[in-house]
């Protein structure tokens, strides 16, 4: 059976899409299941990153009741497995959050690993995916603004008595941050998965509708969500400049 988890952050463009792209395409690579859902409903970036035409069926027709998951599942030309949403304002109509969790349930059975592309904030649309979760994967910035949302969202979700996997911290560059990682995981008190650079590879992909992983390889983001995958499954690889380096300042990760 195959785990659900909801990507999350709180605060907007911490880079939660980016990171479910990557991480899923990442798992892909290995060769394990993974299905990536946009489960963000109204601002539907996941299916525009990845190009997604205007499918017959998607998450939207599901939570309507019109459609079954299963229908909704289609193959990125990388190969992964993604359940797009609408981007047409008209299915948003009528749209159940409280049907998510039972909607995705079978999708355990397909796959190893279910990744939930979230809204960002704390309305509804946000919780539906974590409520929906077996765990939850928080993607933050180093800066306070998204450190303190995301501790807010650790709690809401603590509430809701889903496990917090860890967190990614996402572009991270050579400048002095607001905040440094010993500080975000002090703060935040749960594992860090991995730490992503800012890296210009991501836009590019974006620009061909695709992730680093298979556009960019080699690049210092794709690298560092392949660690952060190899990781996540047990596999073992080398340690990664950032994880040398932090082990150098006595963070483990
Ligand atoms: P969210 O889903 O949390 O709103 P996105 O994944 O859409 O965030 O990312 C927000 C913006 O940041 C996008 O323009 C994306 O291309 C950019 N971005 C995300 N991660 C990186 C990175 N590692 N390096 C450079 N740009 C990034
Ligand atoms: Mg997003």
């Amino acid at each position: 059976m195959g785990k659900i988890y909801a990507i999350v952050s709180g605060k907007g463009g911490t880079g939660k899409t980016t990171t479910t792209i990557n991480l899923g395409a990442a798992l892909t690579e290995f060769k394990h299941d993974v299905i990536i859902v946009d489960a963000n409903l109204t601002t539907p970036n996941l299916s525009l990153y990845l190009g997604a035409p205007v499918v017959p069926i998607s998450l939207a027709h599901v939570l309507q009741r019109k459609a079954r998951i299963e229908d909704a599942i289609y193959e990125h030309h990388s190969g992964m497995k993604v359940v797009p949403s609408s981007l047409s304002l008209r299915d948003l109509k009528k749209i159940n959050y409280g049907l998510l969790a039972d909607s995705l349930k079978s999708l355990r059975k397909l796959s190893n690993h279910v990744l939930l592309d979230s809204a960002s904030g704390l309305g509804d649309e946000a919780l539906a995916p974590i409520s929906a979760s077996d765990e939850i994967i928080l993607v933050v910035n180093p800066n306070i603004l998204s450190v303190t949302d995301a501790l807010k969202t650790i709690k809401i979700a603590q509430d809701m008595h889903k496990k917090v996997k860890g967190v990614i911290i996402t572009r991270i560059c050579y400048e002095n941050h607001e905040m440094s990682i010993k500080s975000i995981q002090e703060m935040l008190e749960v594992p860090i998965l991995g730490v992503i650079p800012e890296d210009r590879s991501v836009h590019r992909a974006l620009a061909k509708r695709s992730s680093v992983i298979h556009s960019y390889p080699r690049s210092k983001a794709s690298r560092a969500y392949v660690d952060i995958a190899a990781k996540f499954i047990g596999r073992k690889r080398k340690k990664s400049f950032y994880e040398k380096f932090l082990r150098n300042l006595g963070i483990r990760i």
